[in-house]
């Protein structure tokens, strides 16, 4: 896979028109900005022209729509501008706004996707980040939705929406790229049940909202200005509702959404959900470096920028040599002071297999690092074949650590052969395979 770049936009574009709560004539432009700023609002109406932050972190409510904000700050609705960025393939940009709101537009995305291509779209120099689910993740709310990100090289949504009594039940499945996003998904317009917005029209929630901006469903009666725009159209708005939500994480998603009666509130968990994960993913792998000129070996120190093990959890000492990018030699010298000697076994130290399969992976995560130490990926232990305890390891014991890398499948998966060695003798060996991810 060809690393993506960041993009953001060849120039200033923008537009006026109506915002949806207020009623008001709002103007909106969308500015080009620098490698990992991200997508923020800019409130031009204010003093100090203040920047909110498209952060799920400063997501206020989701109610109806989706709104965001920093201190005393607001910006309503802010899904359909960046569906409109993230499906076109803009990470980064500035929304600069004299309002609140941005503008209703005809309840789709089109108004915006229009916009970008007006300014069009320019790569920088800089990959692009991604979330990878590693495993499924689900979100349920009790009013029925269900939302499954599961693993996918590519980003994917399978929406199945329903109204009130399952009426206006429809599915739609796509890739997310920006021409099918521009084709299938950016002319879907909002709709609303009319039992709905009756209520919100009495409490004058939706100043600027009529046929021109939403179709109304009224029974079976599909209400709206023009046709609609596809039989599908309701399923398709969702998609991009939860294409707009999900930009809130700040990272394009490489997997399959599969969401059934998706809304905003439970968008917007899972975009929290993801935006958690990621957090706790950025803290756990801290930017290391390589020393340089160290093909002759590692001391301890330098392990320690490669690897983020520490006591007592370290089970590399130095690594001795590098034979070339494939194969290496560690060190692990084992004391009796090891903690799991305590329990493992009172009165018959012997240090643990699963250990020493640890050490095997510590070291071969070292070449895999080595290998890899000017992408933005890095490898995950992900299964052990042909493991083997031929001998016991006791205290006082130097083990040294092989690894050979005999597999590196495109730059997803790679496979390493170890076995580790005390006094000639080959006390433990197996086959271990990574995978690569993101950062
Ligand atoms: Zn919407």
């Amino acid at each position: 896979m060809a690393t993506e770049v960041q993009q953001t936009l060849a120039k200033t574009a923008g537009f006026s028109g109506t915002s949806l709560h207020t009623g008001e004539k709002v103007s909106l432009k969308l500015q080009a900005a620098p490698v990992d700023h991200g997508i923020k609002f800019k409130r031009k109406d204010l003093a100090d022209e203040p920047l909110i932050d498209a952060k799920i972190d400063n997501l206020k409510t989701v109610e109806r729509a989706t709104t965001i904000g920093e201190g005393p700050l607001r910006v309503h609705t802010v899904e359909h501008v960046l569906a409109a960025l993230s499906g076109m393939g803009v990470d980064n940009a500035i929304i600069e706004m004299d309002a609140n709101e941005p503008p209703i537009g005809d309840g789709s995305a089109q108004p915006y996707v229009d916009l970008v291509k007006k300014a069009g779209v320019a790569p920088q120099d800089a990959p692009r980040k991604f979330f990878e689910p590693r495993e499924p993740v689900h979100i349920e709310s009790k009013s029925g939705a269900l939302l499954v990100l599961l693993p996918n090289d590519t980003f994917r949504v399978s929406c199945t929406q329903a109204g009130p009594n399952n009426r206006f039940t429809q599915f739609f499945s796509t890739e997310v790229t920006p021409s099918i996003f521009e084709r299938e998904i950016a002319p879907a317009r909002t709709f609303v049940y009319y039992e709905d917005v009756r209520g919100l029209m009495d409490k004058n929630l939706i100043k600027g909202g009529s046929l021109e901006n939403a179709i109304v469903i009224r029974d079976d009666a599909v209400l709206s200005k023009e046709p609609l725009r596809f039989a599908d159209e309701f399923v398709r708005h969702k998609i991009l509702d939860i294409i707009g939500d999900l930009a809130l994480i700040g990272r394009r998603i490489r997997g399959h959404l599969i969401a059934i009666k998706p809304g905003h509130a439970v968008n917007a968990e899972l975009a929290r959900t993801l935006a958690r994960e990621q957090a706790r993913r950025s803290e756990m792998e801290m930017p290391r470096k390589m020393p340089r000129g160290t093909d002759g070996g590692l001391g301890t120190d330098e392990v320690m920028q490669v690897l983020p093990h520490r006591y007592p959890f370290l089970f590399v000492d130095r690594v001795v040599e590098f034979a070339g990018d494939t194969k290496i030699t560690a060190v692990k010298t084992v004391s009796i002071n090891e903690p799991f000697f305590q329990g493992h076994f009172p009165g018959h130290p012997v240090m643990p297999g699963v250990l020493l399969v640890e050490a095997m992976a510590q070291v071969a995560s070292i070449l895999l690092f080595k290998l890899a130490q000017t992408s933005s990926r890095i490898g995950y232990f992900m299964s052990a074949d042909g493991v083997k305890f031929r001998k016991p390891v006791f205290p006082g014991d130097t083990i040294f650590i092989h690894a050979e890398l005999t597999k590196a499948r495109g730059n997803r998966l790679a496979k390493a052969k170890c076995h580790c060695v005390v006094n000639d003798a080959v006390v433990s060996e197996g086959e271990l395979m990574f995978t690569f991810l993101e950062r």
